[in-house]
C-alpha cells in the first residue's frame, strides 16, 4: 500500500531532534509564551522575509486574527467585502466571517486552479476591503499581477499561505508577497506541527503588535486587556517541534519539487490532466493535484492498484450548508474543480518505489 501522507514515516526523518526538543520544553516547565514561541516566531519570520511573525493556534485564526486586527485599526471597515477563491478550504471562507466581513468569490483559472487578475477584478465593488488570495495546493498566486490591479485602490492584499511555506516568486517568498499573510501548522502541511499551530506573518510592526495583543485576551500586559480579544496562541511544544522542522523545510520542499517533476515527465495519459509547475519555486508541491473527467473511476483504479489518493476539496465552500445563505449561485469553474480533481501521494519520506507505483498506476488507467 503506497499511503497518501504516512506521518509517522515524515516524522522519522528528524531521527532523535523531536523527542529532543519536546524533552527540553518539559524540563523548561514553561508551556504558554516562553523562549522557544519567540525563537520559533523570530526564525520563521527571517525565514519568510517578513518583519514579524507572531504564533496563534491554527491557521484559522491565523487568518481571522489578521482581518480582526486590520478591523481594530480602522483599515478594514466592519461589513466589507473581502474576496477569496471560490474554491479553497472552507477555512477561508470562515475566516472572513468570523471577522465580520464578507466574503465575495473570485473563480479560478482552470489551468492553474489560482484565481487571476480578471477574475478578481470581475468581482472588486465599492465595498471591497481586502483580497484575500490562496495559494492553493502550494503555488503562489499571481500576486505581481493582483498587486499591480490593486495600486492605489486602497484595497489590502493579504495572502492564505497555509498551503504554501517557503514557496516563493521572484525570490520573494509566501508571507512577504502581501500586506500580511496566514500560515497554518496543522501536522500535515509542509511545515506540520505535532497538532494544532498557525501564524500571521507581516512587515507591518502595527498589525503585528494588534494582532500579538488580539490574541492574548487583549492584552499585552498581564491583566490589563485594552481589547476583547481571544485565546490563540502558538505554545511551546509546538514552536519547539516547528523549530526543528523549520531547518529542514526548503530541503524537503526540494524533494516533493523532484517528486513532482518525476510524475510529470513519468505520467504520460491522455485521461489525466497534470498540474502546472510555474517558474522554479512558485510551487512547494504540498499537494500534486491531477485533474480527470472520470475522477471517481481514477480513484478506484489507484485504490485497486494499492496506492491511497486524497479530493482537494470535494465540494466548494458555496455549496456547504454553513454558507446556504451565500448569494453567488454561479460558479462554475469551482464546481468542476471539485469533481475532477485528484491529489496523488507527495510528501518528502516517499520512496523510488512508491513513485514509480503511482507513474505506472496513472499509466495505466483506462477509461470506464
Ligand atoms: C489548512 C488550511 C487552512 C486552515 O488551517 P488550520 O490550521 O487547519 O486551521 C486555511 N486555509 C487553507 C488553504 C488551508 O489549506
Amino acid at each position: 500500500m503506497v499511503p497518501y501522507f504516512p506521518l509517522q514515516r515524515v516524522n522519522a526523518l528528524f531521527g532523535n531532534e523531536l523527542l529532543e526538543a519536546m524533552e527540553r520544553v518539559l524540563k523548561s516547565g514553561r508551556f504558554i509564551r516562553g523562549g522557544e514561541v519567540e525563537r520559533f516566531e523570530t526564525e520563521f519570520a527571517k525565514f519568510c522575509g517578513a518583519g514579524f511573525c507572531v504564533g496563534v493556534g491554527n491557521g484559522l485564526e491565523a487568518l481571522s486574527v489578521m482581518l480582526k486586527s486590520y478591523v481594530e485599526l480602522g483599515r478594514i471597515k466592519p461589513g466589507s467585502e473581502v474576496v477569496v477563491p471560490s474554491n479553497t478550504f472552507i477555512a477561508t471562507w470562515l475566516a472572513v466571517k468570523l471577522a465580520g466581513l464578507v466574503p465575495v468569490a473570485a473563480e479560478p483559472e482552470l489551468g492553474t486552479s489560482l484565481v487571476s487578475r480578471a477574475s478578481v477584478s470581475k468581482v472588486l465593488t465599492e465595498h471591497t476591503s481586502a483580497v484575500l488570495a490562496v495559494h492553493l495546493y502550494g503555488r503562489v498566486a499571481p500576486m505581481d499581477d493582483l498587486k499591480a490591479l490593486l495600486a492605489g485602490s486602497g484595497i489590502l492584499l493579504l495572502e492564505d499561505a497555509a498551503q504554501a511555506h517557503g514557496a516563493s516568486l521572484a525570490g520573494t517568498r509566501a508571507g512577504a508577497l502581501g500586506d500580511a499573510a496566514g500560515f497554518s501548522f496543522y501536522p500535515g502541511k509542509n511545515l506540520g506541527a505535532l497538532g494544532d499551530a498557525g501564524a500571521l506573518v507581516t512587515s507591518d510592526a502595527e498589525l503585528a503588535e494588534v494582532a500579538r495583543r488580539l490574541a492574548n485576551y487583549g492584552s499585552s500586559k498581564k491583566y490589563v486587556h485594552d481589547l476583547a480579544g481571544e485565546n490563540s496562541r502558538l505554545d511551546e511544544l509546538q514552536a519547539a517541534v516547528l523549530a526543528v522542522k523549520l531547518n529542514r523545510l526548503e530541503e524537503h520542499n526540494l524533494r516533493r519539487a523532484e517528486i513532482a517533476s518525476r510524475y510529470l515527465a513519468g505520467i504520460k495519459n491522455p485521461l489525466l490532466r497534470l498540474p502546472e509547475a510555474g517558474e522554479p519555486g512558485e510551487h512547494v508541491w504540498h499537494i500534486f493535484a491531477v485533474h480527470s473527467k472520470h475522477r471517481d473511476a481514477l480513484k478506484a483504479h489507484f485504490e485497486n492498484s494499492g496506492i491511497e489518493t486524497l479530493i482537494h476539496y470535494p465540494k466548494p465552500p458555496h455549496l456547504q450548508k454553513a454558507f446556504a445563505t451565500f448569494p453567488q449561485k454561479d460558479l462554475p469553474i469551482a464546481e468542476a474543480l471539485a469533481l475532477e480533481t485528484l491529489s496523488l501521494p507527495i510528501h518528502p519520506a516517499m520512496t523510488d518505489t512508491e513513485i514509480e507505483a503511482v507513474i505506472g498506476a496513472a499509466n495505466s488507467f483506462e477509461a470506464p
